[in-house]
């Protein structure tokens, strides 16, 4: 055969080569470490049941386009414009405003990943073409400076960096890289990841243990950093967010600039998680979205590097904040001032602030510390928090926001940034942006593998193909949970092999509605867990919270298992003063609450007895279809000739409370012996 040299062969071999090392993909090729367990992408399950498909679908056809256009109505888009010289005007809004959009656009990203949508896609490349031309020459990207340098934003700092505990720069900042990346997996196009890569590449120009010292006022970049280093495989950006970490309590020169009352919070080094350096901190204080962010972006580190330290640091957190942090719908931050964590047993129900994006970030954390430590404690956790605090963010509607996500309602009582009803948007839009980028990513924390071992975490009814030493295994969930408590799993091998299959027993399906003595099921569950494969019974075997069921599986095969989903009451730790003498309720993992709607009108006068019989009724046409509870309850002023009269009540799941008029509801009812 006669021998061509073909040049334009070489030549492309040689451009494909030059770009893969500036990219340092060949670093990413090199394997890198991270987390044990590997979560099952959300692009490769499909779910398609009656609780998160609907609200998924609800999320890409009414939220992303809505929070665009607030986002285009408030300004925030047109920030970009002018600071890209498109067009003349002032900095609108609050200087960390780009984030709102990055949040949306990551959440755009992800939709697109499951559902291609030519309109969606024109949008975000319109948009990121305002985006790449916002950024300064040298990669600095940050509208409330860029428009107008000699006058930027309230609280940015007169020169650039020169206010982290403030500015929000580097928290922006890490919001672009996670969107970048998002829509860099989504499509291919690289604008907007190489946006990314320029302004991380400034950063590291200008920070670290040689050169400008800091603390940023928001953690946020450490995890976009994370992921940057993942898609780029360039360790830089890898040793940046270990920086960043490790600078907290360590710089204790934070600059806080102006020292008005409005920033006097920033100056408070608890607030900010930077009191001590990070892995000696051992209990949850401060800011709670920060914190959350900041405990992902530690197992993100850990993960990557192996760092022992950051591991044992968020575990001892971990264990104060399940212990004596957590609201029974899976919120996190009882105060206003500050919007942080209280004490320890500092659980207010009416004042309780739960900020949705607190819920989301727990939740993110959670996830990570399942990856580390493969317990399915953390996803009792994660599961409490999705199925409650965090979805009651969001109307059905999909066009609705809760910023503060409270326990308790007495229809007059107004938040800080809340309002008595979800509302359309927030000067301050952190939360919506966080639930367009959630409700996509879902489907990402349904299952899990290590190895030969496939986990399945959530009982959600959906599909996937996990990959197992080249045997492609089919895996199906049929069910009707939250409301029913039987899950079908079809188990399919392409070929027939032996591999494992850890099915999580959910705490609350085990007497224990979350990890530790802080809340407890007043009596023992009379329910049992079935499992059964292949139509038999089989015993339990249960390791670290999973069903481990190790056998070779043939295609066809099926796994059963059934819940006991009875309407169980909760009474919280004593050391918990506000919920001393009462009770909730819970059915499976949904935590429900009275809202006066179904109740005459009123709640808080309301008691349980504890003889009084609950039952749970389907109602397919009730706020998106819940299963309510009833029973009969007694109210304080209904004593007849010494005599306490009872009257029916109707509890409502606690995440669509709020959807019919201001008015009372409460999640913890005066017991009644
Ligand atoms: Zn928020």
């Amino acid at each position: 055969m006669k021998f061509v040299f073909k040049w334009n062969i070489v030549v492309k071999l040689i451009i494909t080569a030059v770009f893969l090392m500036s990219m340092n993909v060949m670093g990413a090729a090199k394997k890198q470490k991270d987390y044990s367990v590997k979560p099952v992408p959300f692009t490769d399950v499909r779910v398609n049941d009656i609780f998160w498909a609907p609200r998924m679908e609800t999320n890409r056809t009414v939220t992303i386009p809505f929070a665009f256009k607030k986002c285009e109505e408030t300004g925030r888009i047109n920030n970009f414009s002018k600071a890209a010289g498109m067009m003349e005007g002032k900095f609108e809004g609050y200087r960390y405003n780009d984030s709102d959009v990055y949040k949306v656009m990551e959440g755009a990203s992800y939709s697109l990943s499951l559902h291609p949508d030519p309109k969606l896609e024109k949008y975000m490349d319109d948009l990121i073409a305002k985006v790449v031309a916002a950024q300064e020459d040298d990669g600095y990207l940050y509208t409330s400076r860029t428009i107008d340098p000699d006058h930027p934003a309230a609280g940015a700092g007169d020169k650039r960096w020169s206010n982290l505990g403030v500015s929000h720069e580097l928290y922006c900042a890490g919001h672009m890289y996670e969107a970048a990346v998002a829509y860099y997996l989504a499509t291919g196009k690289r604008s907007f990841l190489d946006v990314a890569v320029k302004n991380a590449d400034l950063i590291d120009r200008v920070f670290g243990p040689d050169k400008q010292h800091g603390v940023p006022g928001h953690q946020e970049i450490e995890i976009g950093l994370a992921k940057l280093y993942r898609v780029t495989g360039n360790e830089k950006y890898l040793r940046l967010a270990k920086f960043f970490l490790d600078e907290r309590g360590r710089n204790q020169k934070l600059k806080i600039y102006p020292k008005s009352s409005n920033f006097a919070v920033y100056s408070e080094l608890e607030y900010l998680q930077s009191h001590k350096p990070v892995i000696e901190q051992r209990e949850a204080v401060g800011h709670a979205v920060r914190a959350g962010y900041m405990y992902s972006g530690m197992a993100d580190v850990a993960a990557l590097t192996g760092d022992k330290d950051y591991i044992s640091a968020i575990d001892r957190i971990w264990e104060n904040v399940v212990t004596k942090k957590l609201y029974l719908t899976g919120g996190i931050g009882a105060r206003h001032e500050g919007e942080a964590f209280g004490d320890n047993y500092e659980l207010p129900n009416r004042t309780a602030y739960n900020e949705t994006c607190a819920a989301i970030a727990n939740a993110m954390w959670n996830h990570r510390l399942f990856l580390l430590h493969s317990d399915a404690k953390y996803i009792d956790v994660l599961e409490r928090i999705v199925y409650n605090g965090l979805i009651s963010g969001v109307s059905l509607s999909g066009d609705r926001f809760f910023y503060p996500n409270p326990l308790e309602s007495d229809g007059k009582y107004k938040f800080n940034q809340g309002e008595l009803t979800r509302k359309p948007w927030f000067d301050c839009a952190c939360c919506p942006g966080n639930i367009t980028r959630f409700l996509p990513s879902f489907p990402g924390y349904i299952y899990a593998q290590k190895g030969d071992i496939i986990y399945i975490n959530l009982f959600v009814q959906s599909s996937s193909t996990i990959e197992i030493d080249g045997n492609r295994i089919n895996i199906g969930q049929e069910t009707r949970y939250p409301w029913d408590g039987a899950v079908k799993i079809a188990v399919d091998p392409e070929r027939s092999g032996k591999f494992a299959l850890y099915i999580r027993i959910p705490g609350w399906a085990q007497g224990n509605p979350v990890p530790g003595d802080l809340y407890g099921y007043k009596e023992k569950s009379d329910g049992e867990v079935v499992l059964k494969v292949s139509g038999k019974k089989c015993r339990i075997d249960t390791n670290k919270g999973f069903a481990r069921i190790r056998r070779r599986w043939e295609k066809g095969d099926k796994v059963e298992i059934l819940f006991p989903m009875q309407v169980r009451r909760v009474l919280c730790n004593e050391k918990v003063e506000e919920n001393l003498g009462k009770v909730a309720l819970e059915r499976g993992p949904v935590v429900y609450c009275l809202e006066d709607a179904d109740n005459n009108g009123h709640v808080l006068e309301l008691s349980l007895p504890d003889d009084s019989v609950l039952e749970a009724e389907y109602c397919g046409d009730k706020l998106g279809g819940i299963m309510l509870i009833k029973g009969e309850c007694a109210a304080l002023d209904s004593v007849k000739e010494g005599k306490q009269l009872r009257k029916k009540f109707t509890a409502i799941p606690y995440y669509v409370w709020g959807h019919r008029g201001a008015g009372e509801m409460a999640v913890w009812i005066p017991r009644k012996k």
